[in-house]
């Protein structure tokens, strides 16, 4: 594994509306064994809201560390079924993830939104991942440059430009999503060096701290190569992170 100098990898498992909180206990017990105390990257998993509380808990004095999957923006308000900053830390959620593509495509998840829930999350102590990427479309029009750079920079256009560093950005293609389509080593390298040249566009200092993940049917198969590369900086897993099995190989990829 190989982030680059000063940044600790980090492997996060996205549950989506996967597990009730029973079958989230019985992941948590059979993960925690299989991953070692030691060991360098950081390890996350995403369960779905109701879960947090139980996954806080069972996880607590381990390595593992539990992010949520969305956020509003506003600390409290008349916004049926959404969930705040507030919220989430009270349950104990160390970060959450922002602006997935499902719910970008699903939700009408906008940039303005999440250019207010970036700033949000950081304001709450909450370790913000924010997904971007292309279509298929878009990356056999040559596109795939354009998208991202309008998702970054607007995403991240309301977080102090000394935060940058805080905020771990997830490169998702979409074509690469539930699929099985991987996307090669070098097209993560270059999407995601990309990335952190966006981000170093508003300061290099903070380009260098910042996380830049890959995401897209990553496996135990697969995460050695992809991690890697110089500017991966660990891993947001979907499906391979239901099994605790093939997610502690993961884990254990990065190092
Ligand atoms: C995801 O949904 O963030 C994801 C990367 O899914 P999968 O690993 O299943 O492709």
């Amino acid at each position: 594994m190989s982030a680059g100098p000063g940044r600790r990898p980090l492997v996060a498992g996205n549950w989506k509306m996967h597990k009730t909180i029973g079958e989230a206990e019985a992941f948590i017990q059979a993960l925690l064994p299989r991953v070692s105390a030691g060991a360098h990257a950081e390890v996350a998993i995403c369960p779905p809201f109701l879960a947090l509380p139980a996954m806080v808990d069972s996880a607590r004095g381990s390595r593992v560390q539990v992010y949520a999957q969305n956020m509003h923006q506003e600390q409290a308000g008349a916004f049926t079924g959404e969930v705040s900053p507030a919220m989430l830390v009270e349950a104990g959620a160390h970060g959450v993830v922002l602006g997935h593509s499902e719910r970008r495509e699903m939700f009408g998840e906008s940039d303005k939104a999440l250019a207010l829930k970036l700033p949000a999350a950081l304001a709450a102590g909450l370790v913000p991942v924010l997904c971007v990427g292309e279509t298929e479309q878009e990356r056999e029009a040559g596109e795939t440059e354009r998208k991202l750079r309008r998702q970054v920079q607007e995403d991240l256009a309301q977080v102090e430009t000394e935060r940058l560093g805080e905020v771990v950005i997830a490169y998702e293609p979409i074509w690469a999503i539930g699929t099985g389509q991987v996307a090669t080593v070098e097209e993560a390298q270059e999407a995601i060096a990309f990335i952190r040249a966006l981000v170093a566009d508003r300061s290099g200092e903070e380009a260098e701290r910042a996380r830049v993940l890959y995401g897209g049917s990553v496996k135990a198969e697969n995460a050695a190569e992809l991690l890697a590369e110089p500017d991966v900086d660990g891993a947001l897993v979907g499906g391979a992170s239901l099994d605790p099995e093939s997610f502690a190989a993961i884990v254990e990829a990065a190092g």
